[in-house]
């Protein structure tokens, strides 16, 4: 018999959520992806390199070209001047680079803080690691940080922090003032921050993504994730970047070098022939996005579901306690997608231990509008 490493550990929300859809029909609303493909020349980019013969291993740091946009980005978005060949690297998705970027600083017997409801790939990263999650609930209803849990939270076994934000699955936003704040709180520690930034493009309200990017002192001890994934609305492609120091970056490498050796070539070609032919995509993003959530909360309006808007990510939180307050929200979830036609995510699963009277689930909203709109005439209805 084997022994488990992940004991407690099945198949994922999502993977569950989506086969469940699939079975029953519903519409999928569930796990994060868009039903809408990426741009046409981002595609015929991948065609025409496949056919140009860039078949074959990517340098292990990504190719240079692809680093060089990101770089480019950063610096234009987020006033950051990186070094390319130092500090980028491309990774096969940002769930890689998180395990990467863990295995590097997380060593056994260390603590890792990660905020609640958190995104479920941190908590199996850092115990293959050999380390302890400290789970801190964010604070409701805004979800913000508990700031005086995570002071009292700290020790000096704690060796990383794992920020998201955008954050999923809330849609809110840590603000310049939270990244400040979080500086004070561990200058004088030997503590590393994750910063999970793929949803840094969907911001709404004309609000600012506070990337740690944009923070100094934040950054000597960050690794600042992102997903082209979520930006060009490719998620099977599954290609990410991580930026980092150069003492960091050499540390991430080193692992990522025998996880994956590189990401996938051609995907590369056509993301930094993309990203050089049209820099407007990430700027126009935030508004393709808040139409969408829009236009999909304007709609929820007549349901029995209470909301506040998402501030950021594709995703909507809903309460549905007005239309059955008896269940919790795994069968809430799985009503809806059987009896309604509709699946969503619930959000206990999210927490170590989520709160008792927790009535959220997620939809996510990333779809075209008449998937948005038939979804909501089946809500309507309940
Ligand atoms: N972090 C968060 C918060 C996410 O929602 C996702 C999306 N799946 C990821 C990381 C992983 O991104 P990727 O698909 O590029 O691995
Ligand atoms: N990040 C996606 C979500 O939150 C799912 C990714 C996955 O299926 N692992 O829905």
């Amino acid at each position: 018999m084997i022994q488990s490493k992940l004991p407690s550990l099945g198949v994922t929300i999502f993977t569950r959520m989506s086969q469940l859809a699939m079975e029953t029909g519903a519409i999928n609303l569930s796990q994060g992806f868009p039903d809408f493909d990426g741009p046409d020349a981002l595609r015929e980019a991948v065609s025409r390199h496949v056919m140009a013969g860039h078949n074959q291993y990517a340098p292990m740091t990504g190719l240079p070209a692809l680093r060089e946009q990101v770089a480019r980005k950063v610096a234009t978005l987020y006033g950051r001047t990186v070094d390319a060949e130092q500090e980028v690297t491309i990774t096969p998705g940002a769930t890689q680079a998180i395990f990467c970027a863990i295995q590097s600083v997380v060593r056994s017997g260390d603590e890792v803080i990660v905020f609640d409801p958190c995104y479920d790939s941190y908590a199996p990263s850092v115990e293959l690691a050999g380390g302890r999650c400290i789970h801190l609930p964010l604070a409701l209803p805004d979800f913000g940080i508990d700031w005086d849990r995570l002071q009292a939270a700290l020790t000096s076994r704690t060796r990383a922090i794992v920020l998201n934000t955008p954050h999923n699955p809330s849609g809110s936003l840590v603000g310049r003032d939270a990244l400040d704040r979080l500086a004070a709180l561990i200058r004088d520690r030997d503590i590393y921050l994750i910063s999970d930034e793929v949803y840094e493009h969907l911001v709404f309200d004309g609000a600012e993504h506070a990337s740690v990017l944009t923070h100094d002192e934040l950054y000597a001890r960050a690794f600042v994730i992102s997903s082209f994934g979520k930006t060009y609305h490719v998620t099977g492609w599954k290609t990410g970047y991580v930026i980092a120091p150069r003492e960091l970056s050499s540390e991430l490498r080193k692992i990522h070098q025998y996880v994956s050796f590189c990401g996938v070539t051609p995907l590369q070609w056509a993301l930094a022939d993309f990203m050089e032919a049209h820099p407007e995509h990430v700027t126009e993003l935030p508004a393709f996005y808040q139409a969408k959530r829009d236009l999909f909360c304007d709609l929820l309006g007549s349901s029995k579901l209470a909301f506040t808007r998402a501030a950021g990510t594709y995703f909507q939180l809903a309460d549905y306690s007005a239309i059955r307050d008896d269940v919790s929200d795994v069968e809430m979830a799985e009503w809806l997608t059987r009896e309604h036609g509709v699946a969503a995510i619930p959000i206990s699963v999210f927490y170590q231990e989520a709160p008792k009277d927790l009535r959220l689930v997620r939809f996510c909203f990333a779809k075209r509008e008449e998937t948005l709109r038939l979804a909501a005439e089946k809500l309507c209805a309940i």
